[in-house]
């Protein structure tokens, strides 16, 4: 059955991946990330919410619609437009973003 409510959810899903690697990236746990969106995103986005999202993404998980406006909240959040969060990475290696002193071996990005 595919429907409005079984469908892949592709966007939420790549929000998702996205809200995983920017939160590596500036080292946070979700806690700290949930916190942080109390005081820079404007509207609060709960740790349960982060958590939910981000497994979502996994290609074996049940797809979790998210909300545009904690959308707009992570975004703010980790200085990104809302645009990055919903653009699946050009690189599945690095994420578009290799470590600091690197080159992505895929895609050839220096850091
Ligand atoms: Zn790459």
């Amino acid at each position: 059955m595919r429907g409005p409510r079984t469908d892949n959810l592709t966007v939420s899903r790549t929000v998702g991946a996205n809200v995983a690697t920017l939160r590596a990236m500036h080292g946070w746990s979700q806690r700290a990330l949930a916190r942080q969106t109390e005081t820079a995103g404007g509207k609060p986005v709960g740790f349960s919410t982060i958590c939910r999202m981000e497994r979502a993404a996994q290609p074996d998980a049940e797809p979790v619609a998210v909300y545009i406006d904690d959308v707009v909240s992570l975004a703010t959040t980790f200085g990104v437009t809302v645009q990055r969060l919903i653009t699946p990475p050009t690189c599945s290696a690095c994420m578009d973003h290799p470590p600091a002193g690197f080159t992505c071996r895929t895609c050839g990005t220096p850091a």
